[in-house]
């Protein structure tokens, strides 16, 4: 019985266990498909280390995790990493210092009504809020990495990772003609924030009655009113969004204090 199975969770929070859940099926399942790392492949790992390593909101033994992982890539002298040595530092030296990520995936915020739908896309556009939420708050976080100064270093980042590991090849290609149309006018750190919200929504008006939607879950113009009233707002009886109101609720939305540790164990 499905309904029996469904874990009660508020739309109005995020939750660490679909981040760390995301977190373990990218490290565990998503990189096993590329037996080894090298060129762009290990730069955009690399990258995405650094990003979250720097500004993951997480518990004190993931980021520990994600530090130790990124010290140890930056150390190695190779052009090649086996994905095997990877997967060697997060089970074993990392378990055995005391560090870890939950063993098993686990979505409350991004449950589905069945297994083949949310869980792992809707964890990885939750992380990408976080994370530009976070740049925006923490404009020093990136200091000293090849990412310093960059109000577009998350953006790119993510756009790297969904076109060169996200299992979903056509939702990269579509990504991937979104940033080149328009994420070069990013300039700031809070237009980043913006920008990420904003294709986020046309990926939802896009895919709308389509096979990837939950029922349970319709694709929606997000926030909706219930969410953020005074984001929305009528101009000569048209819908319009006020961005003030939306960039402050994203900022609340998404930042560290609204992430929930329910069921994180
Ligand atoms: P999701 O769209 O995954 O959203 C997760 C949560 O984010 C929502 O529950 C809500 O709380 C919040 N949210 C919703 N909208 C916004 C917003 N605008 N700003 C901030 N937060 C928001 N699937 C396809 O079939 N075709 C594609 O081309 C495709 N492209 C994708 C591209 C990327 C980069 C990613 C990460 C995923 C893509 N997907 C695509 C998957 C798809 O977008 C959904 O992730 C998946 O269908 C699960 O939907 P969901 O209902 O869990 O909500």
């Amino acid at each position: 019985n499905k309904s029996e199975l469904f874990k009660e969770f508020d739309k109005s929070k995020v939750y660490m266990v679909d981040l760390e859940s995301g977190l373990h099926y990218l490290l565990r399942v998503e990189l096993a498909t590329h037996k080894t790392l090298e060129g762009v492949e290990l730069k955009t790992f690399k990258d995405f280390v650094t990003v979250v390593a720097k500004l993951f909101p997480g518990r004190q033994s993931v980021v520990k995790l994600l530090e130790t992982l990124l010290e140890w890539l930056i150390s190695l002298p190779l052009e090649k990493i086996p994905y095997e040595a990877i997967l060697d530092l997060a089970n074993n030296k990392m378990r055995i210092s005391g560090l870890h990520l939950s063993e098993r995936v686990q979505w409350l915020g991004c449950q589905g009504s069945s297994v083949a739908l949310r869980g792992y896309p809707c964890s990885l556009w939750t992380l990408f809020h976080v994370l530009t939420v976070q740049a925006a708050s923490r404009p020093d976080a990136l200091a000293n990495t090849a990412l310093e100064d960059d109000p577009l270093a998350v953006l790119q980042t993510m756009r790297q990772y969904i076109g060169t590991f996200f299992g979903c090849h056509e939702c990269g290609k579509h990504f991937e003609e979104m940033a080149q149309e328009s994420m070069s006018q990013v300039k700031s750190l809070d237009e980043a924030v913006l920008w990420l919200w904003r294709k986020h929504n046309q990926v939802n008006a896009r895919l709308a009655g389509s096979m990837s939607e939950d029922p349970m879950f319709p694709k929606t113009q997000w926030p909706t009113p219930d969410l953020c009233p005074t984001c929305h707002e009528e101009q000569d009886g048209l819908h319009v969004w006020n961005e003030d109101m939306v960039l402050a609720f994203l900022k609340k939305h998404y930042s560290a204090a609204n992430i929930s540790p329910k069921y994180t164990s």
